[in-house]
């Protein structure tokens, strides 16, 4: 059986918090799952970056803002899976051209077309936790691309659909989707199960909580997406179209 979690930027903001998500990965390989841990860039790294490039350059080109920009999931990537290995357990991080994550050509929104090549595979098959990073892939001429603001989680489901994943689990720093942002509406209501169509029409007016394109990658694939949280336990939220899921994958 195989996973794919992905964790955004506040789960992954200091040293203690990638520890702690490291150590969810390691528990589900341990139970038998081939995990694929998908990360964003660390905190508000993305947004820093972009201020710090604007005293570099007035216009820089899209193409090297792209490679620029992917280098902050590389880095988050890399830390990951040295931390899965401090905790005892294999793992290797992958950039999104070693995992074979192809796209167009569209710099600075750039759609997933397909994996190019099994490496996710062959790693998963070593039995190791394979932490890709997010964000990001490869164009046809070859060059880096990033897939849009919020886009991990789009990595994280194109990665789910491809690998033919059971669950994709989306940790985050709200505990589900809500009717409405939570943190600006204390009195939104959580939605325990919601369909695609629902969640698109949300993320497509602003809800951050899912990239757009992960939720019709989702729907295009039929791949469950459950957004929980990194911090609190409990199962969140699933979006899927089933009639009855079953999730039979344990939670840390
Ligand atoms: P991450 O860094 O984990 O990708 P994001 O900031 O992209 O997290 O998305 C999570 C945020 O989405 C929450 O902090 C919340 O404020 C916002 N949000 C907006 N609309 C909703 C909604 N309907 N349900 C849940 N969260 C929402
Ligand atoms: N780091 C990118 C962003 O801030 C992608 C992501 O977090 O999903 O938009
Ligand atoms: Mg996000």
């Amino acid at each position: 059986m195989r996973i794919v979690q992905k964790f955004g930027g506040t789960s992954l903001a200091d040293a203690e918090k990638i520890r702690a998500a490291a150590k969810k990965s390691i528990a589900l390989a341990k139970e038998g799952w081939q995990v694929v841990t998908v990360v964003s860039a660390m905190g508000s790294s993305t947004d820093d970056m972009l201020e710090r490039a604007k005293k570099v350059c007035r216009e820089p080109s899209l193409r090297e803002m792209d490679a620029y920009l992917a280098a902050a999931e590389q880095m988050s990537a890399t830390w990951m899976a040295m931390a899965i290995e401090d905790l005892g357990h294999p793992a290797i991080s992958l950039t999104g051209y070693q995992a074979g994550i192809l796209t167009d050509s569209i710099h600075g929104n750039a759609r997933i077309q397909g994996l190019n090549n099994d490496r996710v595979q062959r790693e998963l098959d070593k039995g190791k936790v394979v932490v890709v990073a997010g964000f990001q892939g490869i164009s046809p001429e070859g060059n880096i691309t990033t897939l849009g603001r919020g886009g991990s989680d789009t990595t994280a489901v194109a990665l789910a659909a491809f690998l033919g994943a059971r669950l994709c689990r989306i940790y985050t720093d709200v505990d589900g989707v809500y009717d409405k942002d939570p943190r600006k509406y204390p009195d939104a209501v959580k939605l325990p199960v919601l369909g695609y169509d629902r969640m698109l029409i949300m993320a497509r007016e602003g809800a951050q909580v899912l990239h757009d394109r992960s939720v019709e990658m989702g729907k295009l694939y039929d791949v469950p997406i459950q957004v929980l949280s990194a911090f609190r336990p409990g199962p969140g939220s699933f979006v899927t179209d089933r009639q009855l899921l079953q999730v039979d994958c344990p939670q840390f």
